[in-house]
């Protein structure tokens, strides 16, 4: 038998990092059991999904590596209304579903407001269909559901608890739960891998697969992701877009590796592996089910781990669409007057060790790209105290004499203008760092300013010194 898996978001906004996760799991168990993975889009809830989050998910996963193209579909569940409603209607017919006129306030009436779930009141009344009437699943007086799930062993429910629950609205809709395990069913899926927080659906789904005559799927749900205090990742609160961490500057490789290790780790105390090794060692029965810690921090880490490890001309590649003001980011970044992409390759090993993430490229090299440097005020009133016009006279005049314009040279001309006023070289380099690159902290200053060249230097400083009069 095939194994076939899919990974099944509703596009109701921009595509969270956890659920990122779960279809790299989807994507590596296929490709280890030469299996096929299939993409369905849970599109059923008009009023809350838009095709810009069907795009954006398409595009996130193409980004981490699931590339369009290579996976069978996307397939939209909103197609399929038909089968769904089928399906519901078997149910019917076959005495597994009764038609139920309650409102909720008629059930907490009779039940009580503690008690939660449906009290079966409808189900021997033999309701004929009709507009309000929901379809509700007769669940088992008896007996007990027994989930296999990868991830978290057998959990069992006992039938008696699970409540006789809707499948389709009173306006004939089926709900969530049927036209999942409908598509899953027709799509042949042999494995549901998924968040843990679908763990409380699956009995009451793995009872429609049975009912509906088909074996269930082998499920494994997958630990939820969390935040520092423990809560689950939320949108409103915590920052769980793919997309916003794409645009920020990680690299899709670092993401991918980070988001494996959610709950998950491969062999030898590793932690930045090459993807080849997850593909490889990555086992679900090695999940741990407890909720996984969403460290942020340790990303930022990490991605600056993997900036550095990359070969200079991929680094200068990878920062490209944050210079140019080009690209997919969103929304764009910065613009430059004029980029020069040599300038950019002579400082880029000196930057590539010292950020984190692409974007904060920027203001480690914008001043090699604007007409004038970008001056942070606060960083201007630090290192234009007194002393400055005067040190900023001799380094002009010493560097207009400088016959090879050269970091070394650079250099040692400074040090010498502060040596003259006793100033040691750190203190010496702010006045002129700031008037050059606008800030008091940045690349070694030696090197940019051989890359700016003499003439930009110069005008800089000078511009500098008539402010300061
Ligand atoms: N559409 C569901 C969600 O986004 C997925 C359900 C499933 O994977 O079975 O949570």
């Amino acid at each position: 038998m095939t194994v076939r898996v899919r990974f099944a978001p509703s596009p109701t906004g921009m595509f969270h990092v956890g659920g990122a996760r779960s279809a790299l799991q989807n994507w590596i168990f296929a490709k280890q059991q030469g299996g096929v993975f299939v993409l369905r889009i849970e599109d059923t809830d008009a009023a809350r999904n838009r095709p810009e989050w069907t795009e954006g998910i398409l595009s996130a996963l193409d980004w981490i590596g699931i590339a369009r193209g290579s996976y069978e579909g996307p397939y939209f569940q909103s197609s399929y209304a038909g089968e769904h409603r089928a399906a519901a209607q078997r149910l019917y017919e076959g005495g597994r579903a009764y038609y139920c006129d309650c409102t909720r306030e008629d059930v907490q009436a009779r039940t009580g407001p503690q008690q939660r779930g449906y009290d079966g009141f409808c189900r021997d009344r033999g309701l004929e269909p009709g507009e309000g009437r929901a379809l509700r699943f007769r669940t088992p007086d008896e007996g007990e559901t027994v989930v296999v799930d990868l991830v978290r062993g057998e959990p069992t429910f006992e039938n008696k608890l699970i409540e006789d629950f809707v499948i389709a609205r009173g306006d004939g809709s089926p709900v969530f739960l049927l036209a999942n395990v409908v598509d899953d069913m027709s799509m042949g899926i042999t494995h549901v891998i998924r968040a843990e927080e679908h763990l409380p659906n699956t009995p009451k789904q793995q009872l429609l697969w049975d009912a509906l005559g088909v074996k269930p799927p082998v499920w494994a749900h997958v630990p939820v992701v969390v935040n520092e205090k423990r809560q689950k990742l939320s949108k409103r609160r915590d920052k769980v877009a793919l997309e916003a961490y794409r645009d920020e500057g990680y690299l899709a490789d670092a993401m991918r590796n980070y988001l494996m290790l959610l709950g998950w780790a491969p062999s030898g105390d590793r932690e930045i592996v090459p993807w080849s090794v997850i593909e490889e060692e990555f086992r679900l029965d090695e999940v741990n089910p407890s909720p996984a810690f969403f460290d942020e921090r340790k990303l930022r880490a990490f991605n600056g781990d993997y900036i550095r490890a990359l070969p200079v001309a991929d680094f200068v590649e990878a920062c490209r669409p944050w210079l140019t003001g080009t690209g997919t980011i969103v929304p764009p970044p910065w613009q430059p007057d004029e980029f020069d992409p040599a300038a950019f390759a002579a400082v880029a090993p000196l930057a590539q060790t010292r950020i984190a993430v692409l974007s904060e490229i920027v203001p480690n090299v914008d001043f090699l790209f604007l007409a004038d440097p970008l001056i942070d005020e606060a960083a201007w009133a630090k290192a234009m105290k007194e002393g400055a016009a005067d040190l900023l006279d001799a380094a002009i005049a010493a560097f207009e004499a400088l016959e090879s314009w050269d970091a070394e040279s650079l250099k040692a001309t400074l040090e010498a203008v502060g040596a003259e006023r006793g100033l040691k070289l750190g203190k010496a380099q702010a006045p002129v760092r700031v008037a050059v690159t606008g800030r008091t902290v940045g690349l070694p200053l030696f090197e940019s300013l051989e890359v700016l060249g003499r003439d930009r230097t110069l005008t800089r400083l000078r511009a500098a010194r008539v402010r300061l009069v």
